[in-house]
């Protein structure tokens, strides 16, 4: 991980936030390829559900809402980690998490220092975060920042429904930031205060919801592949009895083997209709849906999908660190799928001369208009090629003294390190074969 989150910085994925001032807690900014891998992984995400199939439709609630939504919800009685205090070394962490009842520092052996564990009792500390709407500083304009973007689309499904013209079964999706006061934080983007979800909530009709529960799980499971994780990292963890959330049916967790441990990167919930049924008890409004073939009028169910960005991404980047040693020389590669990769060429002339800069300064304008490109004309080959092995760039096209003669260059694979003779006017076609 200290290899990982070094590089990160070093490259220009990830910073931490208002570094200069010291750094604000468990918050993260995304430097240039930290947004680009983040969007790629997006993207996919949002192309998956959303552009290829018919049953989906997008939303892009706000993150602000009325604060009915999270007494509805539930949240603001219940969404609450246990919290315990050691007051003899001012530890603090969650209940829930401690392997046994232990303050996590452990107990020092030197005298007169913290050679006892003073644990409080634990007391619910809720995860939510409170400011206000307009000038007045009191309880009547308490707003949260949502700790979840789901409540957006339970509140919205009628409008979705009705403006689009689905039919349940169908899907809504939406990719927003949330944020969660979390106690202990941590493991780098892991843990943070403020992160990004991709949330995909599928209304269904009673009855069916085990059937579509089990589909979605292959779904999403098969998309994680499909990012390029190694498989064997990747398993599924069933929320027994005593672990389910308060409006969960059943859970299953897709885990990914971080450095750190296995842990959940993406949830499926089967949460019934709880949730519909909590807003149309404390809206008032109607929220049942007419199905006109049955004539039958219900509440639907709802199976959820809810993965967080930042997890996946630092799932990708766990899983593409590799280390070589090439020549008595340690070769850093951040082994990305090509769909993922923030740049997937770089444009790099051998010498600066003989024309060679022009020529590939031309290419990669040409490739600029189509793909994130990336040229670099500084310092020696074999530097330039490290460079971009260090941050994932699949291919690096070097334009060399036959380039002029021969209408040509190489194009060179990052895992492989072989070279391939390509023609220059097909080098765009090349590339976009392989991206597919
Ligand atoms: P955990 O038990 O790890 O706190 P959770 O079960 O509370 O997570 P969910 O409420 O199911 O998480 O949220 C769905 C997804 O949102 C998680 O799988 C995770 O990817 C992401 N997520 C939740 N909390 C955070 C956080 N504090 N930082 C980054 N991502 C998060």
């Amino acid at each position: 991980m200290d290899k990982l989150v070094s590089l990160a910085k070093r490259r220009g994925f990830v910073f931490q936030s208002s570094e200069v001032y010291g750094g604000l807690g468990s918050v993260w900014d995304y430097g240039p390829l930290g947004v680009a891998l983040k969007r790629n992984i997006k993207d996919r995400w949002w192309h998956s559900l959303v552009q290829a199939r018919d049953d989906i439709e997008g939303l892009d609630a706000a993150i602000l809402m009325h604060p009915r939504v999270w007494e509805a919800s539930g949240h603001v009685a219940g969404f609450a980690d246990p919290m315990v205090d050691c007051r003899a070394c001012k530890a603090r962490f969650r209940a829930d998490k401690l392997t046994d009842a232990r303050c996590p520092q452990k107990p020092s052996k030197v005298p007169g220092e913290h050679t006892t564990c003073d644990l409080t009792a634990p007391r619910q500390f809720n995860l939510m975060f409170k400011t206000f709407m307009g000038p007045m500083e009191e309880t009547a304009s308490v707003v949260y920042l949502r700790p979840e973007t789901a409540q957006g689309i339970y509140v919205n499904y009628l409008n979705v429904l009705n403006s689009s013209r689905q039919k349940i079964p169908f899907g809504i999706a939406q990719i927003g930031k949330a944020f969660r006061n979390e106690i202990t934080p941590g493991n780098f983007i892991f843990r943070t205060r403020e992160f990004e979800q991709m949330e995909m909530q599928f209304f269904v009709k009673p009855g069916t919801d085990d059937e579509w529960f089990e589909q979605w799980r292959v779904i999403r499971m098969a998309w994680h592949q499909g990012l390029g994780l190694d498989r064997a990292r990747l398993r599924w963890h069933q929320h027994a009895a005593g672990e389910l959330a308060h409006y969960a049916k059943a859970a299953y967790d897709i885990e990914y083997e971080f450095p750190f441990g296995w842990q959940e990167i993406e949830g499926v919930h089967n949460r019934t209709d709880f949730d519909l049924s909590r807003h149309q008890e404390h809206s008032g409004k109607k929220l049942e849906y007419f199905e006109p073939a049955s004539n039958e009028r219900y509440l639907p169910y709802v199976v959820e999908t809810s993965a967080g960005a930042d997890r996946v991404m630092l799932a990708v980047m766990a899983d593409a660190y590799r280390e070589e040693t090439v020549a008595d020389e340690l070769r850093v590669v951040m082994g990305f799928a090509p769909h993922v990769a923030p740049i997937k060429a770089a444009v790099l002339p051998l010498m600066k001369k003989d024309g060679q800069p022009e020529l590939a300064l031309e290419l990669y304008h040409d490739l600029r208009a189509k793909l994130p490109a990336f040229y670099d004309d500084g310092g020696a080959i074999g530097r330039r090629y490290r460079r971009q092995d260090e941050i994932g760039t699949p291919w690096c096209i070097t334009i060399d003294h036959d380039t002029a003669s021969q209408r040509s260059v190489t194009i060179r694979h990052r895992d492989s390190m072989a070279q391939d003779r390509v023609g220059l006017d097909q080098v765009k076609g090349w590339l976009m074969e392989r991206l597919g």
